[in-house]
């Protein structure tokens, strides 16, 4: 059962693609044809990095100083890379193991990943490798190639009960897939293993962590089924070949340099600790999935039990309050979520709705405008609208209902529905088209045609015949998309009619 899925609205890609030419890649000094410009990575990078997060489950802020210590060990290693950008390093809540990487340095790794690795080594050999796909422009390169970003993004939708905040349902064309599900391709990634791990040797750290990290990857992979892992490393696909080359590179680096072992376990305690209350999460939303709502919620607060501070639980707790009409309860799960993550958009929609539902309205609109700032979404474009429009806000109401009737689905229809309403007195010649001309029998006639999906009455056409002014009345009901023709009777020649000007000068909703 899909249930309150949320529309990210499009992106669309602002920049250009900068100018075609030949370049030394900064990481391997090799000279090759690059077809973006280091603006255009720069940009992707700003522009995408923060969304993407959001899109994917926000980042990880149970124990911060997770977070922390991974961005010191990638800034350990960008210290040493051989191209200077703006990196940035987070730690995204998301339970599968993966890491990504945009263009200009902007870099995540899930708390699915972290819980996988042994010690501090490993981290850097991921850390490292991500260094290189953004230095090397990896990321550019498939954009060369055609492979991404094609202007405008199809919207993508987020389910946030059932799948996971992380799952966009239309990975195949979404934004999230394009930029981190990406393939690289075999040479970017043995090139990624190469210098992330002579960066890792530069920054002191011990090369094995490289090998060690292929081979749980490639152990992974095997025990898992085909789509899990097509999915799982995607971006980064594990192999034989890998592990060998590693191996080869570490013998050619040399020994020593540190695994970080003790740092890394207590670093990862909590992190680590607390996985069985993700497990009991995921066993929750499986439930939830299949409407047993008793077991979702006993077993997610099983789940708080465990592990208080995550978000997540209490979000879930909240979603299937609203499921239940018990905004109450619902108001509190949101307002303990908002209170554990701040900058995580979800919570703030939700509680947003709930605010909405409950005719709290000032917070409602506060909820969905914070919400917005963190990523847009239809849901929240339709509440603001909505809140907007009642307090006579015309302007920004239209703006907010246009914006969230470019989604598909229910809100989308509904957001139409209201900017119509809201809209059609002012522009009615924007949704109802008029022409003229002649019948086969050579005598004037409207056609009407309806654009929206509402019965429309009360039109009003404005005619303008030899130079005379008249309205005309349309009695009746013009149904949703149809088109109607209105024979006057009054026979004219062809450059009479094309003569007559007409607009439309107003319509209602039909009741
Ligand atoms: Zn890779």
């Amino acid at each position: 059962m899909k249930l309150n899925s949320i529309k990210v609205l499009s992106f669309l890609l602002l920049t250009s693609l900068g100018v075609a030419g030949c370049a030394t890649n900064p990481v391997t000094g090799k000279n090759e044809i690059m077809l973006v410009s280091e603006d255009w990575e720069l940009n992707v990078g700003k522009q995408y990095y923060s969304p993407l997060r959001q899109q994917q489950g926000g980042d990880y802020t149970a124990d911060p100083a997770v977070e922390e210590y991974v961005r010191q060990v990638g800034q350990r290693l960008a210290a040493q890379s051989d191209r200077d950008l703006p990196y940035e390093f987070n730690v995204i809540n998301d339970s599968t193991p993966n890491a990504w990487a945009l263009p200009g340095g902007k870099i995540s790794i899930n708390r699915g990943l972290l819980v996988q690795l042994k010690d501090e080594a490993e981290l850097a050999a991921v850390l490292g490798h991500e260094i290189v796909h953004s230095a090397a422009k990896h990321g550019a390169k498939g954009q060369s190639r055609g492979v991404l970003l094609q202007g405008a993004v199809a919207a993508a939708t987020i389910v946030g009960n059932s799948k996971g905040y992380g799952q966009a349902a239309q990975l195949g064309s979404s934004i999230a897939a394009q930029l981190t599900n990406q393939k690289y391709g075999r040479a970017a990634e043995l090139e990624s293993d190469l210098y992330g791990m002579r960066y890792m040797a530069k920054a002191g750290y011990d090369v094995q962590g490289a090998v060690g990290l292929q081979e749980t990857f490639v152990r992974l992979s095997e025990g898992r089924r085909n789509d899990f892992i097509t999915n799982l490393f995607a971006s980064h696909p594990p192999s034989q070949e890998r592990v060998a080359k590693n191996r080869q590179t570490a013998v050619a680096l040399g020994a020593g340099g540190e695994r970080g072992e003790a740092r890394y376990a207590k670093a990862m305690a909590r992190i680590k600790k607390m996985a069985p209350a993700y497990q009991k999460f995921d066993e929750a939303r499986a439930a939830h999935k299949e409407n047993n709502l008793k077991k979702a919620v006993s077993l997610t607060k099983q789940a708080i039990n465990m592990e208080p501070k995550e978000g997540h639980f209490h979000s879930f707790l909240g979603d299937i309050s609203i499921q239940t009409n018990n905004m109450k309860a619902a108001k509190v799960y949101f307002d303990r979520a908002v209170k554990l993550n701040p900058n995580f958009y979800y919570y703030q929609v939700r509680r947003g709705e709930v605010n909405q539902r409950r005719g709290a309205v000032s917070a409602a609109r506060a909820d969905y405008q914070r919400s917005l700032k963190l990523m847009p979404t239809a849901e929240a474009q339709y509440g603001l609208g909505i809140i907007e429009r009642d307090a006579g806000n015309t302007k920004v109401a239209k703006e907010m209902l246009s914006g969230a009737a470019q989604s598909t689905g229910d809100i989308g229809k509904k957001a139409t529905n209201a900017l119509l309403k809201l809209d059609l007195g002012d522009n009615p010649g924007n949704y109802l088209i008029v022409n003229r001309g002649l019948t086969s029998k050579g005598t004037f006639a409207f056609q009407l045609i309806n654009k929206t999906s509402s019965p429309l009455a009360g039109i009003k056409l404005g005619v303008t015949m030899n130079g005379n002014k008249s309205t005309s009345n349309i009695s009746g009901t013009l149904g949703a998309g149809e088109t109607r023709i209105i024979d006057t009777g009054r026979s004219m020649s062809k450059a009479q009619a094309d003569a007559v000007q007409v607009i439309v000068l107003g319509a209602v909703v039909a009741q």
